[in-house]
């Protein structure tokens, strides 16, 4: 049972005098959740505000559910966010490893300490026993909490059932009284021990458990302040059972309250897109995504859309959070987007659209990834998401490709909610017109379609400058030398240029694919009719 792991840095137990030590320690299960990224977000806001230090942890003890893809994911989604660590994966320091599959030595070196001390015994009760027990405070209406049977086995029984190979586990004995802690949204909070329990800290198979090893990082990181989701709430008193067994001092505790839906439900997959890396392949700006985070909490005017990082860290106070649910509401958020992406220069925009483009693998086939995306923003994230972080899909644009995105950002600009939003709309302009049965069966419904196609493409090719300007005039003109109604002329135009009632404006599309290309869809499309 004696573990002799290497001997334990006595430095880097104690946190520098006053110095703020914060850390997010994601479990890598899966994609970041956006309940997760907003524990990261507020940890990095209370560590640089304070001008302390934030750590990146990887909880990767229940090695079921981790994978080391979540863990590439939740730094990808980390770095993505903007939220530097001073210290944790891929950036060391002086309490490595960060990984707690890689600190077994130091969970054993507190173990012994805590044995040594006389907190933990060794259970022998077997899963029956437990179970027994379990059922038996069931049908008496009561809670469970282990009954200490293996508290008090004497020395000698303990050497022979240990020696006789029969399996253990061990547990820290909470002594009777209150566990009172201290957090920073709320009350004092206690809790009477009875209801806490002795409580298994390293299992008959030799590993440990969650609230050992949180402590013991907490610990040895010097760590001062834990932000972390209110679901943890109810092993606090466990953990502050822990520190006060090792004499170390109590962090302070900020417990957020959890993310919940409209539906006043624990966010989940059931609300749809709730994972960072899903909302930003649907076109959500990670700067929107962030700054809601921390607005779902707080009063909110519409010029804090528009906060940077730098703005978060300086004027949001985690500490007025409150302890009520924060709910997500995803058409807020897509407003939001919305709003932000009105307010970038035609210059901000074309590189965020030719980023975004490229990640969804739009410029290597422009065609398959507008059928996905009329579908929706969601099903294209899906689809990215399903091909990994590295997908071959990645294909940068072509010179031609480039130019017509940076030619498309200011005319989509005030069309678009969330990036996806642009293929369905714009997609066209990247390859040859294709007209379906339907939008032939609506241009052959449209008055004078044949006609309008016909003229507009003669006189596009005789315009003697090619300006917007030009192009507007020309098409305004239309109607009275055609006797159509206005809408029917731009109705045929808009069909017969892209195939799609939906474009960005009429004038400006028809300028932006130019003379020719302009004259020879409009004249393919009068010739379907
Ligand atoms: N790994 C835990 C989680 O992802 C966090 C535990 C903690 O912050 O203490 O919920």
């Amino acid at each position: 049972m004696r573990y002799h792991g290497p001997p334990m840095n006595e430095q880097s137990q104690v946190a520098a005098p006053g110095r703020v030590v914060v850390r997010f320690a994601p479990s890598p299960t899966g994609y970041l959740h956006l309940g997760s990224a907003r524990t990261g977000l507020y940890n990095y806001i209370f560590a640089r505000r304070s001008g302390g230090s934030f750590i990146l942890r990887i909880e990767d003890t229940d090695l079921s559910r981790s994978t080391d893809e979540a863990i590439l994911q939740i730094i990808s989604s980390m770095r993505e966010m903007g939220l530097d660590w001073d210290e944790g994966p891929e950036r060391p320091g002086p309490h490595g490893p960060y990984r707690q599959t890689e600190r077994q030595p130091v969970y054993h070196e507190y173990i012994e300490k805590l044995l040594a001390g006389g907190h933990l015994y060794p259970c022998f009760c077997s899963a029956e026993e437990l179970e027994a027990e379990r059922r038996a405070a069931q049908a008496e209406k009561r809670a469970w909490v282990y009954s200490g049977k293996c508290l008090a086995l004497p020395a000698d029984e303990i050497e022979r059932r240990s020696a006789a190979g029969e399996p253990f586990t061990l547990r820290m004995h909470v002594p009777p009284g209150k566990t009172v802690f201290h957090d920073m949204l709320r009350a004092p909070v206690e809790f009477d021990n009875d209801t806490i329990g002795d409580f298994i800290v390293q299992r008959s198979d030799g590993t440990i458990t969650y609230n050992l090893a949180v402590v013991v990082d907490d610990v040895s990181m010097g760590i001062t302040h834990v932000i972390r989701g209110d679901d943890h709430l109810s092993n606090t008193p466990k953990q502050v059972a822990i520190y006060e067994a090792l004499g170390a001092s109590v962090p302070e505790f900020l417990h957020m309250p959890l993310l919940f839906g409209t539906d006043k439900k624990k966010l989940s997959k059931r609300h749809g897109a709730t994972k960072l890396e899903q909302l930003t392949a649907m076109g959500y700006l990670v700067e929107v995504v962030r700054n809601y985070l921390c607005f779902l909490s707080t009063e909110f005017d519409e010029s804090m859309i528009t906060w940077t990082l730098d703005d978060l860290v300086e004027k949001f106070d985690v500490l007025k959070l409150g302890t009520s649910a924060s709910i997500f509401d995803p058409d807020k958020l897509r407003w939001m987007n919305g709003r932000f992406i009105r307010q970038l220069s035609d210059v901000a925009l074309g590189e965020r659209l030719e980023e975004y483009l490229t990640r969804v693998g739009f410029y290597g086939a422009p065609a398959a990834v507008e059928e996905l995306a009329r579908h929706g923003a969601e099903a294209l994230a899906a689809e990215v998401e399903g091909a990994g972080t590295a997908h071959a899909l990645l294909v940068a644009p072509d010179v031609e490709q480039e130019a017509l995105t940076r030619q498309l950002a200011p005319l989509v600009r005030d069309k678009m909610d969330v990036l996806a939003d642009f293929v369905p709309m714009a997609g066209w302009f990247f390859r040859p017109l294709v007209v379906s049965d339907e939008a032939r069966e609506r241009l052959a419904g449209t008055e004078g379609a044949a006609e309008t196609l016909r003229t507009a493409a003669a006189d596009l090719c005789e315009l003697p400058e090619w300006s917007v300007e030009d192009v507007e005039a020309l098409v305004r003109d239309l109607p009275a030398r055609l006797e159509t109604k206005p809408k029917s002329v731009f109705a045929a135009l808009r069909l017969g240029m892209s195939g799609q009632s939906i474009t960005p404006g009429l004038f400006e599309s028809l300028w932006v694919l130019g003379r020719e290309e302009a004259a020879t869809r409009l004249a393919a499309a009068a010739a379907l009719l």
